[in-house]
Formats: C-alpha cells, structure tokens, sequence
C-alpha cells in the first residue's frame, strides 16, 4: 500500500555501539506490510530473527511502531507498538503503551525508530525534528520512571517533550521489565525494557512539529467524526453504571491522543505521597497475594511504576514464591526474610529485591520459569497454582510463558470448559481484530474484540480516504494474516512447534482446587482437538504446527517460505 499520505515516510536507524544513526524509506516495507505492528515485526524478522541472536545482546533490535492512522484525529490513533526479540521468552516479544509518544515521533518525520547495537556507557536519545542525538545519560541513570521525565526536560529545557524511559528494573535487566511512557503506561510483555536496559538506553525523547497529509481531508474528517459518535455511545462514562458514581480519593481517568474513551483510572492520593498508579495492578499483583490493604496496594503499584517492571509478571513469580514457602520447598534461608500471604511489608521487600537483583532477588529477576529451573526441589510444578484460583489473570498472564498461542488458547473462555465448537474460529477472529489495530495505528480495545463498532469495515474506509486508495476490509484482513504467518513463522524459526502450544500440567490435572474454577480441569484430547481446529484455521501442518509453504505463498511470503525450508523449519 504505497501511498505519501498518512505516512511520515521516513524509518529512523540508530547503532548504539557505532554511534550512528540514518534514515530509509518506509515506503520499502508498505508494499506487503501496512505499518505498525506489521513492519515493527517485519523489521525484527530480518534483524534479530535468527536463533544465534541474544535477546539481550547487541544484533537485537529493538523497534518502536507507528501505523498509517497514528497521530491522526481517528480515535484511538495514540498507541506506541514495540517489537524485538524476547528476552523472557526468546520468542517474538511485542508489547505496546498508550499516549502521545508515537504521534510526537510520526510529526517529528519517522514512521518506526529501530535501535540496534549496545552503548558502552548509559545514553539517551534526543530526537528533536531532524536533529537526532545521542547523549550521555550518566546523571540520569538510576533515577527511577518517575524522576526520569523530569530531569529530561530540566536538561533539554523543552517541557514539551514525549518520552518513553526503562527505570532501574530495566538498568538491570530485570527480564520482565518494561518500557514506561508519559501516561505511565507501560509496553509491559515480553520484557522489552531489558532489551532497553541491555543496550544501555536509559530513554528517547521525541519533539515533532511536522504535520500529515491526508488524501481527502473532508471525509477523512467526516469518518474519524462518525466514528467518535460511535465510540462515545459505547462509553461506559455515558452510562449510568455504579463505577460512574463511584468516587475513589483521587481516582481519574486518563487517556490517549485523540482517544475520547479515557479507558484507564489512575489515583494521585497523599497516602502514597508521590505519583500517580493504575488500578490495574490490584488485580495482576496485590489480588495473587491477598493483599487487601488500598494503601499498601498503592505502594506497590508505585513501586511497580517507578522501578519499571510488569505486574503480571511480578504477580505470578510472587504468589508462586509464597506457595513455595507455604509447600516447605524454599524457606527463610532462600529468601532472606519469611513470605506469608497478606504480609505487605514482605511483598514490598520482595518485589524491592528482585528490581535490584539482590540476593534472592537475582533468581527471580530471571523470570518463572528460569527461577523455577535454577530452584529446582520441585518448585516447577507450582507455577501456576496460586492464591486467586479464581482470577481470569492469573492462567492468561502465567501462560504467556508458553508461548503466543498458547496465551491465547489460555484465554479464559477456550480453557475453560464451556462449549466447544467455534471457539477455535472465535479465538482466530478476536486475533485478527485485535492484529488489524496494531498494524494501522489503532487501538484493539475500539474494536469488534472488546464489543466497540471499528469493524474492519471502518478501518478500511478511513485507511481509503486517508491513503487516497482504495482498501477493502478484504485486503485489510490479508494484511493481518499476513503478519500472523510471520509471527509464527518467526516463533518456528525459534524452535516453536505444536508440542510447545500447550498449558501447565495443573491445567489437566488440578488447576484450582477452590473458588470460582475449584475442581474444574481441561480434557486434553479435547485441548488438542481444538488445537487441530484453530490450526486449520491459520493453515499451519497438523503435526509440526509450523506454517504450511502453500498459507505463505498465498499471503506473498514465498521468502519466509524459502528461509524456513533453508533452516529445515517443518
Ligand atoms: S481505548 Fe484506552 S488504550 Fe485505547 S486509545 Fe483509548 S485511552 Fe488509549
């Protein structure tokens, strides 16, 4: 989809190791990939896709995407999507954050920022229009997410930039670390910020005052402005709901660029003295650990915002910890102090510790499975077995160890026991929904996945009158599955196949034993049927789960087919 409208037309290169930085056409990826998501995983294809290549090392590359819609008034047009190689799972790691930074970076001149290389002292990049620099960060490394922004704009007297920063989780590699913007958001999967925090950039600050053509402006106006009526409808602040009177101390919600749907609530509040946290966490941290303490809650969210770290995953190794503890599998000894559900001086202590890499901080700092693997006595077998047995959370964020599919088929309504049939397709279709946003530079929670009226159809006429040609929601689909073969060809190409697309033994066995799931299991041979479903789906082999050569070939991937067949991926 070649076109000079919508995009800012340049792709920003920069080697941390050689010092330098350039700039290519993007007009060299749009031809198979429209943007965003879809060259961001294009571009770590062809750079960091190969099994000798360390997540953590200098080869890998580490992308910032924007699409086509980005920085325009389409609502939801403000999301940053990341992608690099993970280095939690070593498979394909794509995350992304709301706010202005990726509109700040299209009018600025740049479609995607891809940093490769390693520094050899703390620096952060400065992008100011055309003016790229790399500068020492020495006074600014080790000051957490929340000084960091500000020291930026002290030293470069522009309070006007946007900014994404890793804070001291991502200066040690923390391997679920994050890469936190200016709404506190974070790009928080796949551990991206220790990719950030390996090639020594402590931030990249971005001032843009260029603009974006459009190619009919009057309908582009006229479809963006339907849309908002749309979205504004759906909006649960235009409701009558009890969250709507609910009236938390401080509570507020926050939103993107050109986004009316404010879909996060943040609390400022005197009891934790400095900052602001996301409700969120209490339901990926606090909750997994009985912590039911609002004031304690909120010091560890803080502590999760500043340090910049993922809950989920802070979540998940913390309540697994604690039942180590409780299981007589690791003690006082291991930890340095005693773990006990509810003890939120000890969660803070713990959840310190791991951020600095200290003592038995170190091991956890490495992620669940890899500490499971260095604990050994056993500790595997808890994984996924937690407090809340109850919390939809706690099986979609523990399976993200195992892989992208099988997040997905962890998904609370495909692991469940429920009925079967169309759920392979329904998974298929919230994939693609949730994919079509992250290629054009939407946002996933407009779309059909979450109930909101951006169907493909939408997205195909403003990308029509913004391009200034035609694209139908057909040729938009093909855009998307295109890059879902390429996500999964990449995952093969890491030694993923259809063994790996399964869950923890407890989800067969006795995956919780009370609560709202107490005594339910997953048949496995039905797992595995469902699985031969959704394989059909995508067109991937039966046996390997690898992406046939005919499903590439139709979707103009013959090269991805050929470097599979090369490497003998079947
Ligand atoms: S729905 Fe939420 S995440 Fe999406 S663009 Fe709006 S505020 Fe951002």
């Amino acid at each position: 989809m070649k076109s000079d409208y919508l995009y800012a037309g340049k792709i920003l290169w920069v080697d941390l190791t050689q010092g330098k930085v350039w700039t290519t056409p993007t007009a060299a990826y749009t031809g198979r990939f429209l943007g965003g998501k879809g060259i961001g995983v294009r571009i770590v294809w062809e750079k960091s896709g190969l099994p000798s290549i360390d997540p953590l090392g200098p080869d890998n590359a580490l992308s910032f995407n924007t699409g086509p819609l980005t920085g325009t008034m389409m609502p939801g047009s403000g999301r940053c999507n990341v992608s690099s190689k993970s280095p939690l799972t070593g498979l394909l790691g794509v995350s992304s954050f709301r706010g202005s930074f990726a509109p700040e970076l299209k009018y600025a001149g740049y479609d995607h920022l891809v940093i490769t290389g390693q520094a050899k002292e703390p620096v952060y990049m400065a992008i100011d229009n055309e003016k790229v620099t790399i500068r020492s960060a020495a006074d600014i490394w080790g000051l957490d997410t929340y000084e960091t922004p500000k020291a930026l704009r002290k030293e470069l007297k522009d309070e006007e930039i946007k900014w994404a920063c890793i804070g001291p989780a991502g200066e040690k590699v923390i391997r679920f670390a994050t890469i936190i913007g200016e709404l506190r958001d974070s790009a928080r999967q796949t551990g991206l910020g220790a990719v950030m925090g390996s090639k020594k950039l402590k931030a990249v600050t971005v001032h843009g005052t260029g603009g974006l053509h459009v190619a009919r402006p009057e309908r582009f106006y006229e479809v963006c402005a339907r849309t908002l009526e749309a979205l504004k409808v759906s909006n649960p602040d235009k409701t009558i709901s009890i969250q709507r009177y609910r009236q938390d101390e401080g509570r507020q919600k926050t939103t993107c660029f050109s986004c009316p749907t404010r879909c996060e609530e943040e609390y400022e509040t005197s009891a934790i003295r400095d900052g602001v946290v996301y409700y969120k966490w209490y339901a990926e941290m606090a909750n997994k650990i009985g912590v039911r303490d609002m004031t304690i809650w909120r010091e560890l969210a803080l502590c999760i915002n500043k340090y910049g770290y993922d809950a989920g995953s802070l979540g998940d190794i913390t309540a697994w910890v604690t039942e180590l503890f409780e299981q007589g599998i690791i003690d006082e000894k291991d930890v340095g102090f005693p773990l006990a559900r509810g003890n939120s001086e000890a969660y803070l202590r713990l959840a310190k510790i791991i951020a600095r890499r200290e003592g038995f901080g170190d091991i956890l700092a490495e992620g669940l499975m890899r500490a499971a693997r260095s604990i050994g006595r056993g500790s595997e077998k808890y994984t996924i077995l937690t407090y809340a047995g109850d919390s939809e959370e706690v099986t979609q964020r523990s399976a993200q160890f195992y892989g992208h599919f099988a997040e997905v088929i962890a998904g609370i309504q495909l692991a469940f026991p429920m009925e079967d049939a169309g759920k392979a397709k329904m998974i298929a279709e919230a994939e693609d929904a949730i994919g079509r946003a992250e290629i054009i530079g939407g946002c996933k929670w407009h779309t059909e996945f979450n109930g909101l009226p951006l169907t493909s159809d939408v997205h195909a006429e403003v990308l029509s009158v913004g391009l200034g040609k035609e694209i139908t929601a057909n040729e938009l689909s093909v855009y998307q599955q295109r890059v879902r073969q390429l996500e999964r060809a990449f995952n093969c190409r890491e030694g993923l196949r259809r063994e790996h697309d399964t869950l923890p033994a407890q989800y067969f066995t006795d995956l919780a034993p009370d609560g709202h799931f107490g005594g339910i299991t997953m048949d496995r041979s039905n797992f595995e049927v469902m699985k031969d479903r959704y394989y059909k789906l995508r067109g991937w082999d039966l046996t390997t789960g690898v992406p046939t050569r005919a499903t590439l070939e139709s979707l103009d991937l013959k090269d991805v087919a050929d470097d599979l067949e090369k490497r003998n991926v079947n």
